[in-house]
């Protein structure tokens, strides 16, 4: 008798930590599915897996920045126009890739309309990038010379981490320590850097339409006080250019105020 229970309660905690484990790989499934939902290898590497903003809500007014990554391209001068019109301040983290090379000498005026310049990757290639943390430094220093004839680059103490600060793409090139040590290394040299927490998912492999980036962000959005607005500026994004009075709208009518990075920081933080 003795022995059957002893068996009995045995194969019960089996079966518990069975249960428990096939729990346990569904949910890791479940989050790993949504992680890399709108991630694909495309020639515009997708940021939205890694959607962990570094902000925090606060007591403050409501705030929003919208942030461009990737650019500038063809499709810098349309968003730059809107934000005059608008008089809406926004933050641009730039590329220097050959693809936008004949677009650089925008981040000039994209400095002198008031808005923010700050850093995102020379090539934005993560296996060259993320191949180390020296890797990365130098595709930064290469990014800064890329952009020293157009701009005060030693103003420039802003970055974003291709696919975020907490993506894993790069444990693939640099190890799992790698986001870390970067963070560090950031922190260290001077920098400041941020995520978002508002994704339009506008440079997804499906190319989505103004109107979904438009519902996209108000998914996003809703029920925050406080959004740094992940859109992108290259050349495949024009429904973004498209959307962008509508987002402005949106947000406008939603009682927040417009700034870039910077200014938030400086809020939060006076
Ligand atoms: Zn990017």
């Amino acid at each position: 008798m003795r022995r059957n229970a002893n068996r009995e309660e045995r194969s019960g905690r089996l079966l518990s930590a069975l249960a428990a484990a096939l729990l346990l790989a569904v949910l890791a499934g479940v989050i790993h599915g949504l992680y890399h939902k709108e991630y694909a290898e495309t020639d515009t590497p997708n940021d939205c897996f890694a959607a962990a903003a570094a902000t925090g809500e606060t007591a403050l007014p409501r705030m929003v920045c919208l942030t461009f990554d990737d650019g500038p391209s063809k499709n810098t001068q349309p968003i730059l126009e809107i934000l005059d019109r608008e008089q809406v301040p926004a933050t641009f983290f730039v590329c220097a890739q050959d693809a936008n090379e004949a677009y650089l000498p925008l981040v000039a005026d994209i400095a002198a309309a008031g808005h923010q310049l700050a850093l995102h990757s020379a090539t934005h290639q993560y296996s060259k990038i993320y191949a180390s943390t020296d890797a990365f430094w130098q595709d930064i220093k290469a990014l800064r010379q890329a952009l020293e004839p157009y701009a005060d680059v030693e103003g420039i103490d802003w970055l974003r981490f291709p696919g975020g600060s907490t993506n894993t793409v790069s444990h693939r090139y640099g190890g799992s320590g790698i986001m870390k040590a970067l963070k560090a290394q950031a922190e260290e040299k001077g920098y400041h850097w941020i995520d978002w927490n508002v994704c339009a998912e506008d440079a997804t492999a499906s190319h989505p339409d103004a109107a979904q980036i438009l519902r996209n962000i108000r998914r996003d959005a809703d029920g925050h006080d406080i959004c740094v607005v992940l859109l992108h500026d290259t050349r495949a994004t024009g429904q973004t250019v498209k959307a962008l009075p509508d987002i402005i709208r949106y947000f406008r009518e939603g009682g927040y105020t417009f700034c870039t990075v910077a200014q938030m920081d400086a809020l939060k933080n006076g």
